[in-house]
């Protein structure tokens, strides 16, 4: 089996394939958004994670971008580099892919093919009412902070993985397999202020809405929705940094004027999603965290 020969294989689910671009046809009325996101093995899953996880969270962290803008997906690229031609990863990853991509209704519509160190780049396209994404940059002050989902379990099967530990099945599933919160993204438009998803941590993603938007906020620590085993994890420890900093949750953050709080309301209820109100924007720069004891450190590559 070939290069093609495995692309024609696995990955050309979509008529397109096959030229040297993509052609693509924008909606009218609307503004194409788009994003890359890489992941290397060892660097953001480790060496025994399965060929389905990568792919759906390849995949995943990608749409979740789209999310933070209220996009809708449309369509995405794959860069592969692979170690080795091996028949039954790549039927696994091509399936979990697949899948995942089906679900969102969103295109497989070109890629790259090469032989190296396993890595896995995924360029996605999405669609929003022209001048209407959700953007980093227009927080207000007086604004209302909100956080969907909770924060630290995909921290915490991390940090399990690193000490030699197993993590719970939900943490590790948090982990591998995150949800992108589209729905929860579209909906915001005209709703929400500002919105960014969370892969880096809270403290992190929610400082750049604050830095781009030029104004400050006040969270409380206690408010931070958790799940039932970082809370315990927490309080054993007093470690709240999984919260505060742990990265790869994949939920939104975002800020909505007081006058749209029964909007959020209504969202929560028809999505089934938990929002939760975490603090509120201020004029004041920097970002004040009530209750926090000690600082934590979020992810950073370099
Ligand atoms: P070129 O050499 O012109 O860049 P390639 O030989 O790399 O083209 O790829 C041939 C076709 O297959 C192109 O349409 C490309 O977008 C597509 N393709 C290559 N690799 C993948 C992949 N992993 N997933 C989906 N499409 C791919
Ligand atoms: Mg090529």
């Amino acid at each position: 089996m070939n290069e093609f020969d495995l692309i024609a294989k696995y990955f050309d689910w979509d008529a397109d394939i096959g030229d040297d671009c993509a052609i693509i046809n924008p909606t009218p009325d609307t503004q194409l958004v788009t994003s890359v996101d890489t992941l290397i093995q060892g660097v953001h899953f480790p060496h025994n994670t399965t060929a389905g996880d990568i792919a759906y969270k390849a995949l995943a962290v990608n749409l979740s971008d789209l999310a933070a803008m209220g996009a809708t997906p449309k369509y995405f690229t794959l860069a592969l580099t692979l170690p080795e031609l091996d028949e039954a990863w790549l039927r696994e990853f091509s399936t979990s892919l697949k899948a995942l991509a089906r679900t969102h209704n969103i295109d497989l519509i070109g890629g790259d093919t090469t032989k190296g160190a396993l890595s896995i780049t995924i360029n996605v396209i999405g669609e929003v009412p022209a001048g209407k994404a959700l953007l980093r940059s227009s927080a207000q002050a007086g604004d209302l902070i909100f956080v969907s989902g909770t924060l630290g379990a995909a921290a915490l099967a991390w940090q399990q993985i690193e000490q030699g530990d197993t993590p719970s099945d939900f943490c590790l599933g948090r982990f591998n397999r995150p949800t992108a919160r589209i729905a929860l993204g579209q909906q915001l438009i005209g709703i929400a202020n500002a919105c960014i998803d969370i892969s880096d941590g809270l403290e992190q993603d929610l400082s750049h809405i604050l830095k781009c938007s030029n104004v400050g906020a006040s969270i409380n620590l206690a408010d931070i929705p958790v799940s039932d085993e970082v809370r315990t994890y927490a309080v054993q420890t007093q470690d709240w940094c999984l919260a505060l900093a742990g990265g790869d949750d994949y939920e939104l953050c975002f800020s909505v004027p007081k006058t749209h709080i029964d909007g959020v309301k209504s969202i929560a209820e028809s999505l089934s999603v938990t929002l939760t109100q975490i603090g509120v924007i201020s004029s004041k720069q920097g970002l004040d965290i009530k209750g926090l004891k000690r600082d934590c450190q979020s992810y950073q590559h370099f």
